[in-house]
């Protein structure tokens, strides 16, 4: 099969013209891609966590480009053009939100909830753009930048309640759009540890930011595993270090 992209966790191929496989890679980074290592069994437990986040957001009438799950380390999805915006919703304050404004309170409440828009470009470090800037670089119209801004709320919505469920608090998250043969906007790529940021009850980190301050892979996959267990996603056939 035809590979049309490797990432940093995933690559990507071609099954056929309307759908792309996904396979999630072990290795986790950290810094812009600067800090690397192999964080066994991380593959397979995102993809778990994806596909069972996905559908649970299709279930609750959400649009994403989920199609199936071969239950290891690969989705199946449909094949969408990129838009080149990474949508942060913040529910507390966190991570470069108190870089860029040290007014806020660490894990301050921030109700409504923050909408960021970052334009997706590595070697910039994901830069924090405006609404006018996607205007005016014709990358969205008004129209489907209220559409994401309203997808992507209504995603925290539902996420938040379902972490709250179990008893985990969603700090934040990024989320990745495309457009379908139709043009219509589709919720995209991943929903992981490596993606949002959640906190048990002990205030205790069930996500990548453990990778980010200890740079132990081995500490955050029992987070994961964790993680796993406490949204009852099964992973007792996962190896994972330890
Ligand atoms: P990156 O290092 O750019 O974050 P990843 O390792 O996350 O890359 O690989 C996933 C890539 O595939 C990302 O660039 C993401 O935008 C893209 N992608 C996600 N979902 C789809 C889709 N449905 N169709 C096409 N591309 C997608
Ligand atoms: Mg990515």
């Amino acid at each position: 099969m035809e590979m049309l992209y490797e990432g940093k966790s995933k690559r990507i191929y071609v099954k056929n013209s309307d759908t792309l496989l996904m396979e999630f890679k072990d290795e986790v980074t950290a810094m812009d891609g600067t800090v690397k290592a192999v964080a066994k069994g991380k593959g397979i437990i995102n993809a778990r966590i994806s596909a069972y986040l996905f559908e649970f957001l299709e279930e609750a009438g959400m649009r994403t480009h989920y199609i199936d799950y071969d239950g290891m380390r690969t989705l199946t999805v449909k094949r969408l053009s990129i838009i080149p915006i990474e949508v942060i919703v913040r529910n507390y304050s966190y991570g470069s939100l108190l870089k860029r404004m040290p007014l806020y309170k660490p894990l301050q409440k921030l109700d409504p909830p923050l909408v960021e828009l970052h334009f997706k470009d590595d070697s910039l470090h994901d830069p924090l753009i405006l609404v006018e800037d996607v205007l005016n670089a014709g990358l969205l119209t008004k129209n489907d930048m209220q559409t994401i801004a309203n997808i992507s709320l209504e995603v925290n919505k539902l996420l938040k309640d379902l972490f709250l469920s179990k008893n985990l608090t969603l700090i934040d998250m990024k989320l990745e759009f495309g457009r379908d043969r139709n043009g219509d906007i589709v919720l995209a790529d991943e929903i992981s540890g490596d993606t949002f940021r959640v906190l048990d009850e002990n205030g205790e980190h069930l996500d990548k930011e453990i990778f980010r301050k200890s740079k132990d892979a081995n500490l955050m996959m029992k987070a994961y595993v964790n993680l796993c267990k406490r949204l009852g996603v099964g992973v007792d056939d996962v190896h994972v270090y330890g």
